[in-house]
């Protein structure tokens, strides 16, 4: 039975009330027993005395019914308010002693609270993807980059069944066996399409909350992409060093034994040894030039051009080849344009390969225009975002055209609509991979429109001098 609201049973305060009398009944009892007090007068006085310690019992029994609630709340780390002793309150050193506790308590959990926090908001906050497993591999905990990729509610589920990777699975395997961390490489296509490395550790101490493996997911994808760019570029540039390359040494072993009389020969060899020379030195030096033009990717040029003058300047240039083919150049601009922001040796070289593309790919006796404008309605490219304005020079030729799907790749370097009629007219491949890399580094756009049998228009995007400020 409890004594209402009080927590405290009868059978215990009962007990309590006869401890407390107990040197009153051993006093009443004794003068009973030398007949120095009638049994009634023993049974009255016992239960007077009973009552009273009742009163002095009761309420300090409910203090300490509190306080030992107060500190099984403390120990099951629950947030809880000091009880209310206003029994054992008398005794002030103990007052003093639990509100010291409870300040002590509150300021601890407070900064476990706050390191807790601390931990998990930085955790998140990595831009790495962080998977904890337990010893089974099953998820515990993650961060907020891994449920970005991965879904949110990983907790619970197979780290593998998330991410299905014969390699991961094995290194997960050697750690869990050998302690050893590893680090693996491999490739995802569900749920993104990306190249990870992932690195797997085991936690270094044992863990509360299940913790055995720790395993971070790099993203490589762009390393990746660059490094196969870097080996195809290198495979790219040997064979087409090597190709005119064979081409003169063969010629040589051939005038120095069978054609070592043959003066015909001999002309035509070296000719075509010639050919073959120019052809490998203006291969040298597009590689040049782009590499110098990646070099500098990250500067934007401050120069002012006059772009009127310059593609003049440069249509001179080409004067011998387009009497070869019979090719006339026009050249269509407005008088006093701004200038364009830019260097101008750089934008010249943009000018005469695509100059230069149009009277190689154009028919014999046709017609390349040139033309340079101001116009405000502007490509929908991040670069071009914030102009109102910008210069357009587009060359547009009357020649074979590209077919559309072409047209994505054709500013990747040596890539080639027709390659055997490249070579044949003197491509080296890279020509237009240079017009991209000068306009990324000018904030300018390349765009390409082409017509099969009618030919093609490449328009070039530049920012004013003015505008950029
Ligand atoms: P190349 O030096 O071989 O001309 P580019 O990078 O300048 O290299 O051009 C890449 C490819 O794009 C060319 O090989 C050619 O197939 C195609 N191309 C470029 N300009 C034109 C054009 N005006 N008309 C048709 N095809 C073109």
């Amino acid at each position: 039975m409890l004594i209402s609201g009080q927590n405290i049973t009868a059978s215990s305060l009962l007990k309590a009330i006869v401890v407390a009398s107990l040197p009153a009944l051993v006093v009443l009892a004794t003068l009973t027993l030398i007949n120095a007090l009638d049994f009634a007068y023993f049974i009255c006085g016992y239960l007077a005395v009973a009552a009273l310690c009742g009163l002095y019992v009761l309420p300090l029994l409910s203090n300490m019914t509190s306080l030992t609630r107060y500190v099984s709340d403390l120990a099951h780390d629950k947030r809880t308010r000091a009880p209310d002793l206003r029994f054992l309150s008398n005794f002030a050193a103990l007052s003093d002693a639990f509100a010291r506790l409870q300040r002590t308590w509150d300021r601890q959990k407070q900064e476990m609270e706050t390191v807790i926090t601390e931990r998990e908001i930085l955790v998140d906050t990595l831009p790495d993807i962080l998977i904890m497993t337990n010893q089974d591999t099953i998820i515990v905990r993650t961060n907020r980059a891994a449920r970005a990729i991965f879904g949110q509610n990983l907790a619970g589920r197979r780290l593998l069944e998330i991410i299905p990777s014969p390699k991961l699975k094995q290194a997960v395997a050697i750690v869990l066996e050998d302690f050893r961390g590893q680090q693996v490489e491999f490739f995802l296509d569900e749920p993104i399409n990306r190249d990870f490395q992932a690195i797997i550790e085991r936690f270094p101490i044992p863990s509360e909350g299940g913790i055995s493996l720790v395993i971070t997911l790099n993203d490589i994808t762009e390393q990746k992409r660059i490094q196969r760019m870097r080996a195809d570029f290198v495979a790219n540039a040997s064979h087409e060093i090597r190709t005119p390359l064979a081409s003169i040494i063969g010629f040589v072993e051939t005038l120095r034994g069978p054609a070592k009389d043959d003066p015909k020969a001999r002309d035509e060899f070296l000719k075509v040894m010639a050919e073959q020379a120019e052809r490998m030195s203006k291969l040298v030096n597009d590689l040049l030039s782009l590499s110098k033009i990646e070099m500098n990717a990250h500067n934007t040029p401050t120069g002012k051009v006059d772009m009127a003058r310059m593609v003049r300047a440069e249509k001179q240039h080409f004067e011998w080849a387009l009497k070869q083919k019979n090719v006339t150049v026009r050249m269509k601009a407005a008088d006093n344009l701004p200038f364009v922001r830019g260097d101008e040796s750089e934008l010249a070289q943009v000018v005469r390969n695509l100059l230069s593309n149009a009277i190689k790919y154009t028919n014999s006796d046709s017609e390349v225009t040139m033309s340079l404008r101001l116009v405000s309605d502007l490509p929908a490219d991040p670069s071009m975002r914030n102009l109102s304005r910008a210069m357009l020079f587009s060359v547009k030729d009357q020649g074979e055209g590209i077919p559309k799907e072409h047209l994505p790749r054709l500013t990747e370097r040596f890539y080639r609509v027709d390659s055997a009629r490249t070579r044949k007219v003197g491509g080296t491949g890279l020509g237009l991979a240079i017009v991209k890399h000068v306009l990324a580094r000018h904030h300018g756009v390349l765009t390409i429109d082409s017509e099969v049998g009618k030919g093609s228009v490449f328009n070039v995007y530049l920012p004013l001098y003015e505008e950029e400020g």
